[in-house]
């Protein structure tokens, strides 16, 4: 075994790696950038050595540097992770020049599966079956056009050369052709440096299940069974699951079987995933094949027992896998969800922040959280915005998604908008519960999964001017007793010498604002939301509403999260902030229009002209952040007065981008 291994990585998948070699009793070495000097990461780690600037490109992806302390604190071996340099096999030539040994594949198995057209090219050979499409080298638009013409839309355009989810459009008439080819390239381009680009029928609504698979060097090769993953956003996944339900026997050993002649025919070894679009009709078709660890995996690890780094090292090593293909067993049901700091209300932009609070749930057998930041860290633009993965298990998939939604409900994050609550309206939903999984389930089931879902928070309106007004009082008897534990005024409990005591807030939630009207009488509450009148007895306890109403008992979570609270209830999550009569209009104005900038980035195009009258919906100007374009949108009728930047400008996110004047209806 290595005595010393350096992990080329940051975040949750480099504490991750530590912790498998420490546990092996093998030493590790973090790298760092200045941005991660505090990280987890570099704590974990027996050694760190700092690699440079915070932009990735002068740290992370910098071979050079991270060769140069390989050889510094003498490692045998490199760990890439995912992302950065893991599937880049130039890194893995330069590694096997120094006499480092890569964790990973080959260099032949990287590069053939480096580019999208190349893969589907070898897998036709090798007769694994391929989605219909055209991944040939001539790169003539109109050649592309006219594939895409002759297989019939819609067509998803793709870079070979991509990956998450960049350099991809799907195009669903001839007419939107040109221009979805033109930012695809451009996106391939800014983000990859090539701009090739294959076509591919678009199948509709299928299943993105994929197969891990590992290899040694004598050539045996295994699958460890599926995983599903069709929920996505921007067609990155959000929440994975193994084993895939619904899953029979037959068609696992066809998938799997499947996956380990594709690793077989480039010789593959050590773990790598297959991912196939798995059809309604139960047909499947190669998409790709990653050379590397996946950010699922502890997923698999959770339904197999496994650990797969431990596995990854034993295979680096020249060891022979440690099972047969029927000596795996699978067991029980897990999720994964992504914890990141993005805004699902936004179009799931990413965003910035530090993290002021940050309390994960209890780990157990049942409940895993990996993650790579601790409460006071900052997410910055400089790096994938995840703040940790929760990875839940049980004997069956009701039970485990029981334990994925208490777990979610634990999570208390604070200092940046995340997609907790999304997850777990996510988790909550009956379309999720009943497993009708594909991957357009997220854009299917909107009116279930956002804040701004379309009908009125009746149910839980009531309830949040309650938890609120609770809290308040608890917040003024903490200070009184903090001055006299003996006063009387102590009794807040709103007793009047004649009458009865009302209360009027006003709550913002799913971006309308309510007014509710709040009445004590004895130990219950006459609420008045929505021109409905509910009685309501309730206390707070910690972060527990308890209510009663008509002698049912309940009780419901409550979060305190940036800029507002959520409420949990079993039947979805709902994000409120309480708003003051004189700050209410301005600030719903400024967050209204939408037309600022989501973050730092560059104006590509303006796509509106300056006095035109635009609809709602229609674009005004495309935007670059984090290697992906946004299209900013006309917020409601109106005209663009003016722009605020040219094309080519660096803006900063919240920078007003144009100058917009809504049309009097
Ligand atoms: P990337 O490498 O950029 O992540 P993939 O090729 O893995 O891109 O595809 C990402 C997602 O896009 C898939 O999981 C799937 O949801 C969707 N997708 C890819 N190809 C197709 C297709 N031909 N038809 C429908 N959806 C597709």
């Amino acid at each position: 075994m290595f005595k010393k291994i350096l992990i080329a990585n940051r975040g949750e998948i480099a504490c991750r790696i530590i912790k498998t070699a420490q546990r092996m009793g093998v030493a590790t070495v973090a790298v760092y950038s200045d941005a991660d000097c505090d990280a987890l990461h570099v704590t974990l780690a027996d050694e760190a050595i700092h690699i440079g600037a915070a932009p990735a490109r002068e740290s992370y992806l910098v071979a050079e540097k991270i060769l140069a302390a390989a050889q510094i604190t003498d490692a045998d071996a490199i760990h890439p992770g995912y992302g950065f340099l893991s599937e880049n096999a130039d890194f893995a030539i330069a590694c096997a020049a120094q006499d480092v040994v890569f964790i990973g594949p080959s260099v032949a198995a990287i590069a053939a599966m480096g580019s999208k057209s190349a893969a589907k090219q070898i897998m036709e050979q090798a007769g694994v079956p391929l989605v219909p499409g055209y991944h040939g080298d001539d790169q003539d638009p109109a050649q592309l056009k006219s594939a895409a013409q002759t297989m019939g839309y819609p067509v998803l355009l793709k870079a070979t050369a991509g990956g998450g989810g960049k350099g991809m459009r799907q195009v669903w008439s001839e007419e939107d052709f040109d221009e979805s080819l033109a930012a695809a390239k451009r996106e391939s381009l800014a983000s990859f440096n090539d701009d090739s680009m294959l076509v591919e029928k678009y199948l509709i609504k299928p299943r993105h299940v994929e197969f891990q698979i590992f290899f040694d060097h004598l050539g045996h090769g295994i699958y460890l069974a599926e995983r599903d993953c069709s929920v996505q956003r921007r067609h990155q996944k959000i929440i994975e699951e193994a084993p895939a339900p619904g899953m029979t026997d037959t068609l696992r050993r066809a998938m799997g079987e499947t996956a380990v002649t594709a690793a077989r025919a480039i010789d593959y070894r050590g773990a790598g995933t297959v991912e196939f679009l798995l059809h309604q009709d139960g047909s499947f078709y190669f998409m790709e094949m990653n050379t590397r660890l996946q950010v699922e995996h502890p997923v698999t690890e959770m339904i197999t027992g496994l650990d797969l780094v431990e596995w990854q090292l034993l295979v680096a090593c020249g060891e022979p896998l440690p099972l047969t293909q029927e000596a795996v067993q699978i067991r029980g049901h897990a999720f994964e969800a992504r914890v990141y700091a993005e805004d699902p209300d936004n179009d799931f932009l990413p965003v910035t922040g530090t993290l002021g609070r940050l309390r994960a749930p209890d780990e157990s057998r049942y409940v895993r959280v990996d993650t790579g930041v601790c409460q006071g860290d900052h997410i910055s633009v400089y790096y994938d915005p995840m703040i940790a993965k929760l990875i839940v298990w049980d004997e069956s998939r009701d039970r485990a998604l029981q334990r994925l939604s208490n777990a979610l409900s634990q999570y208390r994050i604070s200092g940046a908008v995340t997609n907790l609550d999304f997850l777990y309206n996510l988790a909550t939903c009956r379309p999720f519960e009943d497993a009708q999984l594909n991957t357009g389930f997220i854009d299917e089931h909107k009116n279930l999964l956002f804040q701004t879902r379309s009908e009125n928070p009746a149910r839980e309106l009531p309830l949040a001017a309650l938890a609120l007004l609770l809290h308040r009082q608890r917040q003024a008897k903490q200070v009184i007793s903090c001055l006299d534990p003996y006063s009387p005024w102590q009794d807040n409990d709103a007793w009047r010498l004649n009458g009865t005591h009302r209360h009027r807030i006003t709550l913002r939630c799913q971006q309308q604002d309510y007014t509710v009207e709040l009445e004590q009488q004895g130990a219950q509450y006459r609420i008045n939301a929505l021109g409905e009148e509910t009685l309501l007895a309730g206390t707070l306890e910690d972060e527990t509403l308890r209510f009663e109403s008509a002698g049912h008992r309940q009780h419901a979570t409550l979060a305190y999260t940036h800029g507002g609270f959520t409420l949990y209830l079993p039947e979805g999550a709902c994000h409120f902030s309480e708003i003051f009569a004189d700050t209410g209009e301005k600030e719903k104005a400024a967050s209204d229009n939408g037309l600022r900038a989501p973050m730092n980035g560059t104006i590509v195009t303006l796509v509106a002209k300056t006095g035109d009258q635009v609809e709602t919906g229609a674009p005004l100007l495309v935007m670059e952040a984090m290697k992906m374009e946004h299209t900013i949108r006309a917020p409601c009728r109106g005209i663009v007065q003016a722009f605020c930047y040219a094309s080519g400008d660096l803006v900063d996110g919240g920078a007003t981008l144009v100058d917009f004047i809504m049309s009097e209806e």
